[in-house]
């Protein structure tokens, strides 16, 4: 199986037409170094003109592959034929309302859907947001509001957003944190299982360690809830070894300590389960989704449990354009192509392509620390060869050469030496293939 969802219009293969970045693209970023703030960076200095399936085209009319989805968004494709459809139909019947003014049905239904798919059979309850960020915010006011306690437990490594909140539970300074304090109080910080830096350490016995340090440092009678990403997404994709999610949500049981879990990037097929938790048949109480939810446009959302969930007060939770009609009708359009095209096993079938791919190059190289990840959420780790010492200019050299052939990858990491994958799923093996042929050449040429 491969594209079924392709964008028929926007050509199925890379095509250079220019160098890239082109003289369109050039006079752009000119006009943008003028009229957009310096802090909002880019990747690449390429602008889009369309995208779809696993192409983004731009301006200069290169044919781009597209490995990011847009920071893991565009999973079911940036111009899927149901979302595109699904959109075009609301817009035209309503643009808004505000759903705290005249609620529409279209709100109700992302809820009902979200209450279904999530991990868990118990009564559930959602709230719509816009960013993630805004939903992380929220799953910490209901988890306070549940238990009243103050305390936010998250991990090192960790991404959450980048508002105050968010920034104070976000691990890395530079960018997201610097010169923006002070911020918000009571989070603290746990050590988390990092399987190819901790020695290995046993999943079970990296999460007592944790739960040490939270018990000696916080106190579970102060401690609203633990906040963690199953897969560490700009964190360098960090997967915890078998056990240790488990292990922390059962400590959470059983010291009432709100368990939320942030699938804001592993959410909706990413990871080859819907969401991440689903592998390990880790139920949270609290799960907090964005990215992939809409097919692109913006929405977020927290699920769980009722009774927590319900724990905030009428007018408690809310925002102008939480659950904006649009973003709704793109949810359940995204949410019907994730399920008709079966796109979990998709993701699976470009983990095995990824994995199989990078294992080639790492045959080679001994440059490859690790390679880790599930789905279509795939990274690979660089170090200096024969040592664990991250090597960031690696990554960012392997990156730009690739952008300069027509092939957008994203990097991450604490350290910034991970290149990471993470193709939408509408994309087609051959592209992929042809992804990993101009990935390959530059490890070689870069030795
Ligand atoms: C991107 C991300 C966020 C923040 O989402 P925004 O929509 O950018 O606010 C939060 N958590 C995780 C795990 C993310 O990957």
């Amino acid at each position: 199986m491969t594209a079924p969802t392709l964008d028929a219009t926007v050509p199925q293969e890379r095509r250079l037409v220019t160098e890239v970045p082109g003289p369109a693209s050039r006079s752009l970023m000119a006009r943008k170094l003028s009229a957009v703030a310096a802090g909002v960076g880019t990747t690449m200095p390429v602008f889009a003109a369309r995208a779809g399936g696993g192409i983004v085209v731009d301006v200069d009319g290169n044919q781009l592959i597209d490995l990011g989805s847009g920071i893991a968004v565009t999973t079911v494709g940036a111009s899927a034929p149901r979302v595109v459809e699904a959109v075009q139909e609301q817009v035209a019947a309503f643009t808004h309302t505000c759903f705290m003014v005249t609620p529409y049905e279209g709100y109700v239904a992302v809820a009902e859907a979200l209450n279904r798919l999530t991990p868990g059979d118990h009564a559930k309850r959602t709230a719509l947001f816009n960013s993630g960020a805004e939903a992380v915010e929220n799953a910490v006011k209901i988890a306070r509001s549940h238990t009243g306690r103050q305390a936010v437990v998250v991990f090192d490594h960790a991404y959450h957003g980048r508002t105050n909140l968010t920034m104070a539970m976000t691990a890395k300074n530079m960018p997201y944190k610097h010169g923006f304090g002070p911020f918000a109080g009571e989070v603290y910080r746990a050590p988390l299982s990092y399987p190819y830096r901790d020695g290995g350490t046993d999943g079970v016995v990296a999460a007592l360690q944790a739960i040490d340090v939270i018990e000696k440092q916080v106190g579970a009678a102060n401690l609203a809830a633990v906040v963690i990403e199953p897969i560490q997404g700009e964190g360098g994709f960090i997967e915890p070894a078998a056990g240790f999610l488990p292990a922390l949500a059962t400590w959470c049981r059983d010291n009432g300590v709100v368990f939320v879990a942030d699938e804001v990037q592993t959410g909706f097929a990413r990871t080859g389960d819907m969401f991440a938790c689903d592998r390990e048949g880790v139920v949270p109480d609290l799960i907090v989704t964005a990215k992939g939810i809409a097919g692109g446009l913006p929405l977020s959302a927290v699920t769980g449990r009722a009774e927590v969930m319900d724990a905030a007060h009428v007018g408690g939770l809310g925002g102008t354009y939480g659950g904006n009609p649009l973003a709704c009708a793109a949810a359940l359009a995204a949410i019907e192509t994730i399920e008709a095209e079966d796109l979990v096993a998709r993701a699976r079938e470009i983990e095995a392509v990824l994995l199989d791919r990078l294992r080639r190059i790492e045959a080679r190289d001994a440059r490859i620390g690790d390679i880790r990840g599930r789905g279509a959420m795939v990274a690979v780790e660089l170090v200096h060869a024969g040592t664990d010492v991250p090597d960031p200019e690696l990554a960012k050299a392997v990156a730009t050469a690739a952008h300069r052939q027509g092939v957008i990858v994203l990097t991450c990491g604490t350290h910034g030496n991970v290149l990471r994958f993470l193709p939408p799923l509408s994309i087609s093996d051959e592209l992929l293939h042809d992804a990993f042929d101009v990935l390959a050449a530059t490890f070689e040429v870069t030795r």
